[in-house]
C-alpha cells in the first residue's frame, strides 16, 4: 500500500481509512522509507527552522481542548508589545532564523493597524525573512490587510473537517463552515497556507482522518501542521487520553506521500509526548521544526496542554542542542526562508 499511495498520491477511501487504521509494524516501516526517500527527493536532509514567537494567551474562544480557552480562569493572561516581538525577531535573526511564526490566541486587543505596523517593521528591518502568522479566524478584509503589509503565509488547522467531529471539539458559536471560508480566503489573497489537525482528538475516528485528508487534496495547502493531542487539566477534555507517537509518525509519512512538497513540521506537541518525538517526526518525512523564541514568562503563560515542551534554556543554547540532535539523525538545520518547493516569487508554479 505504500507503493501505491507513494505512486499515486492517494487512495480511494476505504483503503485510506483502512491505512490509517493499520497497527501493522511492516506497513508503518515502509511507508517511513517511502516518505524519508519523497522528502529527499524535495528538500534533501535539510530541516528548514521557524522563530515561533506566541505572542498572546488572550482568546476569545473557547475550544474544549485548548489551555487558553477563554474560560480558563486559572490563566494568567499576557500580550507582548511590538517592543518584545521585535526583540525576539533580533535574537532569532542572529542565530539564522529567516521565518518568524507569530501565534496567539484570537486576542481583540491586536488590531489590524497594530499588526500591519508591526508587519511593516518586520519587513523593514529583515527583507529576508518571511512572516507567518498563526492568529485564528479573521475577516477577509482583515487577512488582505495583513497580506499588503507583507506577511507571506498563515496557519490555520481546520481541526476537524467532518463537521460532526468539528461541533464536539468547538462551541456552538464557533463554525467549521467559517474556518474553512477563511482557509479558502486565505488562499485566494495569496497566502502560502497551512492547515491541520491533532492526532487522537477526543472523539477522533480513522473515518475523520480520511475526511480531513480529503479536504487537504481539495485546498492543497503548502503546509500541513499536525501533532498528537495533548490534555490540558483545566479543559473539558482533561481526563481524555494524548493521541500516540505512533499514529502522529505514521500520518506524517502518509502526509509526505500524499503531499510530496508541503512543508510539514515535526511540531512542540510531538516533543511533548516523547522526549525525541522531533526527531523521529523528521526521520517520518517532516522537514521543518519551530524553536521556541518568546521571552521566558510567555513560553510559561502560554500552555495549550500540560507539560509542553519548554526548555529553559537560551534561544542560542536550544538551537545548538537542537542542531546536534537533528546531525545525529542525518538531517541538519539550514538559514533560509524554507518557501515550499515549486513556490516562487510569490506564485505556485507546480
Ligand atoms: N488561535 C490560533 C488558531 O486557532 O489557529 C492559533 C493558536 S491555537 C492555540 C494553535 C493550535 O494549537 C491549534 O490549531 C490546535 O490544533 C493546537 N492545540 C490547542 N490545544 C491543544 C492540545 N490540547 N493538544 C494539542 N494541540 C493543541
Amino acid at each position: 500500500m505504500a507503493a501505491r499511495l507513494a505512486a499515486e498520491e492517494q487512495l480511494p477511501r476505504e483503503e485510506l481509512i483502512c491505512l490509517i487504521a493499520c497497527r501493522d509494524e511492516e506497513v508503518r516501516s515502509a511507508l517511513r522509507t517511502a516518505a524519508e526517500a519523497v522528502r529527499k527527493k524535495y528538500y534533501g536532509t535539510d530541516v528548514y527552522i521557524r522563530g515561533l514567537i506566541e505572542i498572546s494567551n488572550y482568546c476569545r474562544n473557547d475550544c474544549l481542548y485548548c489551555g487558553i480557552r477563554r474560560s480558563n480562569a486559572a490563566v494568567q493572561r499576557y500580550r507582548l508589545t511590538k517592543e518584545e516581538i521585535l526583540a525576539c525577531c533580533e535574537i532569532g535573526y542572529e542565530l539564522g532564523f529567516r521565518t518568524f511564526v507569530l501565534q496567539g490566541g484570537e486576542d481583540g486587543g491586536y488590531t489590524d493597524a497594530f499588526l500591519e505596523d508591526l508587519i511593516l517593521e518586520q519587513k523593514r528591518r529583515y527583507p529576508d525573512c518571511a512572516v507567518t502568522l498563526s492568529l485564528g479566524e479573521r475577516s477577509r478584509e482583515s487577512y488582505e490587510r495583513l497580506r499588503a503589509a507583507g506577511a507571506d503565509r498563515y496557519l490555520l488547522r481546520q481541526e476537524a473537517a467532518d463537521p460532526v467531529l468539528y461541533g464536539r471539539l468547538h462551541p456552538r458559536e464557533m463554525s467549521l463552515e467559517n474556518r474553512i471560508r477563511c482557509l479558502w480566503d486565505l488562499k485566494e489573497i495569496g497566502y502560502q497556507v497551512g492547515c491541520g489537525f491533532m492526532v487522537g482528538a477526543p472523539g477522533q475516528t480513522p473515518e475523520h482522518i480520511a475526511a480531513d485528508l480529503e479536504f487537504m487534496k481539495k485546498l492543497k495547502p503548502q503546509m500541513i501542521g499536525i501533532g498528537p493531542y495533548v490534555p490540558h487539566r483545566d479543559t473539558p477534555f482533561a481526563g481524555e487520553p494524548a493521541g500516540s507517537l505512533e499514529q502522529t509518525l505514521m500520518l506524517l509519512s502518509v502526509l509526505r506521500l500524499m503531499f510530496p512538497s508541503v512543508l510539514l513540521p515535526a511540531t512542540t506537541a510531538l516533543g511533548t509526548i516523547a522526549k525525541n518525538g522531533r526527531e523521529l517526526g523528521i526521520c517520518s518525512g517532516a522537514n521543518v521544526v519551530m524553536p521556541n523564541l518568546s521571552p521566558q514568562y510567555a513560553k510559561d503563560k502560554y500552555m495549550l496542554y500540560n507539560n509542553k515542551l519548554r526548555s529553559g534554556a537560551e534561544a542560542a543554547e536550544g538551537l545548538a542542542m537542537l542542531r546536534q540532535s537533528m546531525e545525529a539523525v542525518g538531517y541538519q538545520i539550514v538559514t533560509d526562508r524554507g518557501d515550499c518547493a515549486g513556490w516562487t516569487n510569490g506564485e505556485e508554479t507546480n
